[in-house]
């Protein structure tokens, strides 16, 4: 595989790993104050990303390049607002989006038809990230001010985690418990 490529594809396959932390930390803090429906999405998110991740690592193995694991990131740990951590983590899938769009630009240079095919999936993926999350921090911005409409949006949550967490499972081809 090409250097240039290879070093595209580590990058986002660290990129994948730093999004778990990222989901993992926003799961903490919404559990902290006492959103659990939010703290389990979350939390289902960051499953998520470790499955991106993986897929990611199986391909650079599948094409016998050289895994580059590297340092995740310490990602931030505390928000001022549950709007402010949802703007955070719209604002983040945004950021994976370009960092995708990046590498392939990366594969076409060097006409890696294979890298670009194999990009397409998460190209898909993240017009759903992106779409998600920004319903997510709208909804949160909807209620923000108002305990009641939080405590039901953070019940609304809790359902998506569990149809999400469900997803996950049978995409990663695993069992939830
Ligand atoms: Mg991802």
């Amino acid at each position: 595989m090409n250097k240039q490529v290879l070093e595209g594809l580590n990058k986002q396959l660290n990129m994948e790993f730093a999004s778990a932390y990222v989901y993992l930390a926003m799961s903490s803090y919404f559990e902290s104050i006492d959103l659990e429906g939010f703290s389990d999405w979350f939390k289902v998110k960051a499953h998520e990303e470790m499955f991106h991740a993986m897929k990611i690592y199986d391909y650079i193995g599948d094409r016998r390049g050289k895994r580059d694991l590297s340092a995740i990131g310490l990602p931030v740990k505390t928000w001022k607002s549950p709007a402010a951590a949802a703007e955070d983590a719209y604002k983040h899938e945004c950021k994976v989006s370009a960092s995708i769009h990046n590498v392939i630009d990366i594969a076409r240079q060097h006409k890696d038809h294979s890298t670009e095919a194999f990009l397409h999936w998460f190209v898909i993926e993240q017009i759903e990230e992106e779409a998600e999350a920004d319903r997510i921090l709208q909804k949160v911005k909807m209620v923000a001010e108002n305990p009641g409409g939080m405590f039901m949006l953070d019940n609304y949550m809790a359902e998506r985690a569990k149809v999400d967490a469900a997803k996950v499972g049978t995409e990663s081809g695993g069992e939830e418990e």
